[in-house]
């Protein structure tokens, strides 16, 4: 008979300790003795290691993300973690094998950023799978095509996880982490936030890019475009956990499932602007040429035929946002104007339910304005509303709002 495959996933805090990979290989013990599967093992770099490294070449003076010797030391986090995984899961018994991406074939482009993963060679982990050798995979590093490694931006031993178990067609694929699944708000802001049953893979990348960091988004793009069954769970405690799902019977009557926050974006608002047509081209060319990658935008009528655009990007691409922009200024829309603002938070409200009831918007503004918060921006989309408000509004406004939406009966 043969036996169901499935991927593990396992982040940081999971691998943080040498008790904590014991406890994983149990674990991984446990699905194949117990629940008869057979498993391919995806790890994430011991907790606390990727920063240390970031931390290393920004103190040897060069943490340039399009350096190629910036994800060569950033790759090396999980190298240590799958090998030590690798001699635990031994250790308990099984037979296991520590691979690379270079040794599995995680083929993704040769920019130095964040990278997509190209393509995923399976005949290596199957092979071992075949002689009953469990691949035990480096989370989040790639390799091109001169056999450089590349990395997957943060948190992206998820999308490794996911994009094995794409590969290997009807694969489910648990993300095991320090968390018993997905949360109706980050459970460390919102003492109230309850765990979820299922979400949508739509609204799990809506949250997931409005800063839930539970997955990365790229993963959950990724399972939804290849239908891979996910399931967020705890490596720490037995209990059920969150399964993200296509659809379930009920879905359209959660107005609102979850509450997200993030606070590592920036505003940029420019001022003054001559209000005709081409200008608002000139500014999203000019940003998209340097590779910067814009969230939230505004466009308002200013006075006297001068408009304002206001946008938001990640805070790490802020200085060189402002930067190309001021140069576009200078030369092509003289007279207008640059603010940087990185004291900015973005909360979201997500939910299936939004699709087919009204109002939800109304009842978001009705309850910041309650509590004195301004709101900054807004945008939508069928299933979520994000506002940008101060920073130091943030954790009460997810609170308030989770109370509203989500803790009355
Ligand atoms: P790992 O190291 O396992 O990849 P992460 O730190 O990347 O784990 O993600 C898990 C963390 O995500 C949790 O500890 C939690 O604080 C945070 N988080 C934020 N929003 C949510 C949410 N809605 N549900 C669950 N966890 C969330
Ligand atoms: N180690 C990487 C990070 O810290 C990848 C991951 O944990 O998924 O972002
Ligand atoms: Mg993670």
């Amino acid at each position: 008979m043969n036996k169901e495959l499935v991927v593990l996933k396992f982040g940081g805090t999971s691998v943080g300790t040498p008790a904590r990979i014991v406890a994983v290989a149990e674990r991984v013990k446990d699905h194949i003795e117990r629940q008869g599967q057979q498993v391919i093992v995806v790890v994430s770099a011991m907790s606390g290691e990727t920063d240390r490294l970031i931390d290393l070449a920004k103190k040897v003076g060069n943490s340039k993300t399009s350096h190629r010797e910036y994800h060569q030391l950033l790759a090396s986090g999980e190298q240590v973690s799958s090998a030590l995984t690798a001699l635990a899961i031994e250790a308990v018994g099984l037979k296991a094998k520590s691979l690379l991406a270079f040794q599995v074939g995680i083929q993704t482009r040769s920019t130095f950023g964040h990278n997509l993963i190209e393509n995923v060679d399976t005949s290596k982990p199957r092979s071992l799978l075949e002689q009953g050798i469990i691949p035990v995979v480096a989370g989040f590093q790639g390799v091109d095509s001169y056999g450089d490694f590349t990395t997957l931006g943060r948190g992206g031993s998820d999308t490794t996880a996911v994009a094995l178990a794409a590969a290997f067609s009807s694969c489910k694929c648990y993300i095991y982490t320090d968390v018993e699944g997905v949360y109706s708000a980050p459970p460390a802001v919102c003492k109230n936030a309850k765990k979820l049953e299922r979400l949508t893979y739509e609204e799990m990348l809506e949250l997931a890019s409005s800063g839930a960091k539970v997955l990365q988004s790229r993963s959950v793009n990724l399972a939804y475009k290849h239908k891979v069954p996910l399931i967020v769970c705890s490596s720490f405690v037995e209990a059920e956990g969150t399964q993200i799902v296509e659809e379930y019977p009920g879905m359209e009557n959660i107005i609102v499932s979850s509450i997200s926050h993030r606070v590592d974006e920036s505003k940029i608002t420019i001022r003054d602007i001559p209000d005709v047509p081409g200008m608002a081209a000139k500014i999203f060319k000019t940003l998209s040429e340097a590779n910067i990658v814009v969230d939230m935008i505004v466009q308002s009528e200013g006075q006297s035929g001068r408009a304002v655009i206001s946008c938001t990007v990640p805070q790490e691409q802020g200085l060189t946002a402002a930067d190309v922009l001021r140069e576009l200024l200078v030369k092509e829309i003289k007279g207008s104007w640059i603010e940087v603002d990185n004291d900015v938070a973005k909360i979201s409200v997500v939910g299936e339910g939004m699709r087919m009831h009204a109002g939800v918007a109304a009842q978001v503004f009705d309850i910041l304005a309650r509590e004195k918060i301004n709101v900054q921006m807004i945008s939508t989309s069928e299933i979520k509303i994000s506002i940008i408000v101060k920073s130091e509004h943030a954790e009460h406004a997810v609170c308030v709002l989770h109370q509203h939406f989500l803790e009355s009966a």
